[in-house]
């Protein structure tokens, strides 16, 4: 039960072969278990779900039934939900209970999803190994030593695990794809503007958005059926007619299941830095597509190697206004003692933001001091635009983009703590597509040998056109169609008896 599909748990659901208690209660189980050792869930309140699993068992019984309703989700601890500590991994929000809903929350709700819990994180979403959080690193159900990715870590690995049926992430510049590459499941990010950010805790607002973490593209479609939508609350929230993300998964080609696509493969994605196990996986997945009847276009993306500098000035200085709220006036941690008002932010904010928080709001507030304003943040500016029409171009030729999602497979935790360049590069071929706006996923694509011996996933990653959401699920699904790796799953009976 705990393997299947979201669709194939909607149809016993709707068929009464269990209920969402039984479903939801299963999960509980697993979390009560493996939760200790794995550390995916921030914050549980067995009370809030179980009341929301038996009112979807009240709706289910009277006939009125979703393909999500009674399925238990788990959401990233970025997004508020009343009632529930919303921590953003971080001190400064360590007992912030959230007054009001997310507006994704508010959609999940509305078709009777089961909130799991809260998903650990990186301090407010700035990491890609999970080990900024307040709350401490997540494991890797792949391998315990290894971190899950970041900073939808938790997120990840509850999936990985099986601790929900699915998740949700935000991704500023890789945090759905990378952690998703690491623990072997299927992410997407968005179109910039597609799932709204109203509470949603904001990091950088012009790079953040919301997506789906799951098990597979179809089950990535159905969360996106309630994900995505326009809503008002969001200034930056796209007025589009509202889409079925699952009406592709299927489409019929001519003769082969992906005739004629067209898949770019930039040259910049398959140079130095790439760990050369991963690449081996990642032409294999290119050959597989070939097999499906894809056709393979070389492209260039000339600047996306300008992709990690341009986004370490323009994500901190969004970062620095977005973080100067918590002040200890407000909401969140205040300093115990201090003299006057100015001591009393200025500890509030050096006890309660960690290190990495610390360093973005630095970089941020320097770029766009006046003086330096123009030497960096303008000129980022201007080369993000510079990267944006690259991929214009490239989509003149091609359909979609293919690549890896990550350079290389999960690393081992502690590893590059202390090294924040070698961690930022974890994103070097995801950042590229927040800074341009478009819609990206990572896709299992098999296992690479660890120089331990340990196998760990590889992911695929398709970046798509602005709002081809729907077309590269279908790429996504006819691929899992003829392969399983995206239903293998980590052996977790090591971790039994330490929980
Ligand atoms: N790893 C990147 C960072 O640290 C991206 C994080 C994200 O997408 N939220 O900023």
């Amino acid at each position: 039960m705990i393997n299947s599909s979201l669709k194939k748990l909607g149809d016993m659901l709707q068929a009464k072969k269990i209920s969402s208690v039984e479903l939801t209660q299963t999960f509980m189980a697993r979390i009560s278990q493996y939760n200790p050792s794995i550390n995916a869930y921030i914050s549980l309140d067995d009370a809030k779900t179980l009341a929301q699993a038996k009112a979807a068992d009240v709706q289910i019984a009277a006939g009125n039934i979703t393909p999500l309703t009674g399925i238990p989700i788990a959401q990233k601890d970025i997004f508020c939900a009343k009632g529930w500590r919303t921590t953003c991994g971080s001190k400064m929000l360590e007992n912030f209970i959230a007054p009001y809903d997310a507006h994704i929350i508010t959609q999940f709700d509305a078709v009777g999803a089961v909130n799991l819990g809260k998903t650990n994180m990186d301090e407010f979403a700035m990491g890609s190994s999970n080990e900024t959080s307040y709350f401490g690193g997540v494991k890797n159900p792949w391998g315990f030593d290894r971190v899950p990715g970041g900073s939808s870590g938790g997120s990840a690995a509850a999936v990985a695990a099986r601790l929900c049926a699915a998740a949700t992430g935000t991704d500023t510049g890789g945090s759905i794809r990378q952690p998703a590459s690491l623990c072997g499941l299927t992410g997407l990010k968005p179109t910039y503007g597609v799932v709204s950010r109203f509470g949603m805790i904001a990091f950088a607002s012009s790079l953040d958005q919301a997506g789906p973490m799951a098990k597979s593209a179809e089950d990535c479609a159905l969360m996106m059926n309630v994900m995505a939508g326009f809503d008002e609350r969001d200034s930056t929230s796209l007025n589009r007619a509202k889409e079925d993300y699952s009406k592709e998964l299927n489409k019929p080609y001519l003769n082969k299941p992906l005739a004629g696509l067209k898949v770019g493969l930039p040259k910049e994605f398959f140079s130095e830095g790439l760990d050369a196990r991963v690449a081996k996986v990642i032409e294999t997945a290119i050959a597989e597509y070939t097999k499906l009847g894809a056709e393979i276009v070389e492209i260039s993306l000339p600047n996306t190697g300008l992709s990690i500098p341009v986004y370490y000035v323009l994500a901190p200085a969004e970062a620095s206004s977005n973080l100067s709220r918590y002040d200890g006036v407000r909401y969140g941690h205040r300093a115990a003692e201090y003299t006057d008002l100015m001591d009393m932010y200025n500890k509030s904010r050096a006890e309660g933001f960690g290190a990495e928080v610390k360093r973005r709001i630095l970089i941020g507030t320097y770029v766009l001091s006046a003086g330096y304003y123009d030497a960096y943040y303008l000129k980022a500016q201007q080369i993000r635009r510079l990267i944006a029409q690259d991929f214009t171009e490239a989509f003149k030729k091609c359909d979609v983009i293919m690549g890896p999602a990550a350079p290389s497979t999960a690393f081992k935790a502690g590893e590059k703590v202390d090294d924040p360049v070698a961690m930022y590069l974890q994103d070097i071929y995801t950042i590229s597509t927040n800074l341009a706006g478009l819609p990206g996923m990572s896709v299992p694509a098999g296992f690479a040998q660890s120089d331990d011996g340990k196998a760990l996933p590889v992911g695929l990653q398709i970046i798509g056109n602005y709002f081809d959401e729907a077309r590269m699920l279908n790429v996504a699904h006819q691929y899992q169609q003829v392969t399983d790796w995206h239903v293998q799953t980590p052996d977790l009976s090591l971790l039994e008896g330490k929980a």
